[in-house]
């Protein structure tokens, strides 16, 4: 991993993730204040997937909302591809998609996957919509309503629109979160296609061991709040990955080093600081 710091030159031109130094404080009521990160560290490379783990309250989704530019941080640097977060967001660079699929209720599934291009004033693409709809398997419902869909449905088109303006830099906090387990693994199949075909330097959010280790290429374990990258695990997995690469030894032990990671080898979890 690059030793990279606040000014070095070579994290304004590298591409990928670049988070370095980064702390985020809140201001709360009566004068407090909560430290939700407190110098965190986090690289990665251009066009690759890395998976965010830890506690809940650990600053996971902190994290990505500074790279979404939806937060600020106090102190630190956070560029993407050498841009901040207000630049890309500038340039539709940014795909995002979080747990509650924020489908614009009165539109339909295409109505709702146009949308960016509206909101960047960019003529529709309406040839590459048809693509996606398609390849999030909504073909049938591109007319539909999202409340005549199902969760993973409305879950699908909110990735189609994540996806839709092609943004290299791709934010996914636990988007298929609230969904039983089968409906969320096969949604997690359908992302791997979509992300293999066109690799988006992705961060994904979640609370899934196994998720996090079969979607991505590291896995990066943090600690209890304040945050901190506790340690990055490589995963070693062949690609195209499928389901029964998660019946195989190396996944396990893989899922084993993740777990002691979070919950100790008493499996108990570490307490806030
Ligand atoms: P979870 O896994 O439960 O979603 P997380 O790791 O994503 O948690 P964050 O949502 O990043 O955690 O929150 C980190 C800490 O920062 C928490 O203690 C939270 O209460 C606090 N926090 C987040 N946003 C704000 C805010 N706008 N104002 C004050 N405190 C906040």
């Amino acid at each position: 991993m690059s030793n990279l710091t606040n000014t070095d030159a070579g994290a304004r031109t590298g591409t990928g993730i670049h988070i370095t130094g980064l702390t985020k404080t809140f201001s709360l009521r009566g004068g407090k204040t909560l430290t939700a990160l407190q110098d965190t560290d986090l690289h990665t490379e251009k066009g690759s997937f890395l998976a965010l783990l830890g506690p809940s309250g650990c600053g996971k989704s902190t994290i990505l909302r500074i790279l979404a530019s939806l937060e600020h941080p106090s102190a630190g640097v956070a560029l993407v591809d050498g841009e901040t977060p207000d630049q890309l967001r500038a340039k539709s660079e940014l795909g995002i998609a979080f747990q509650d699929h924020a489908l614009l209720p009165w539109r339909t599934v295409r109505g709702n996957i146009e949308l960016p291009f509206e909101v960047a004033g960019r003529p529709v693409d309406k040839a590459y919509v048809d693509e996606l709809i398609s390849l999030v398997g909504l073909k049938d419902f591109a007319g539909a309503k999202p409340a005549q869909l199902s969760g993973g449905m409305r879950q699908r088109a909110s990735i189609a629109r994540a996806l839709v303006l092609k943004p290299s830099v791709l934010l996914l906090d636990e988007p298929f979160g609230a969904l039983d387990d089968m409906t969320r693994q096969n949604l997690n199949l359908e992302l791997l296609r979509i992300w293999t075909e066109k690799p988006a330097t992705t961060l994904l959010v979640t609370h899934g061991i196994s998720e996090a280790i079969f979607l991505a290429d590291r896995v990066a374990v943090m600690s209890p709040r304040p945050g901190r990258v506790k340690q990055i695990i490589e995963i070693d997995l062949p690609r195209p990955r499928t389901p029964d690469i998660m019946r195989t030894p190396e996944f396990h032990a893989y899922v084993d080093q993740a777990s002691e990671l979070l919950f100790g080898s008493d499996g108990r979890a570490e307490a806030e600081a």
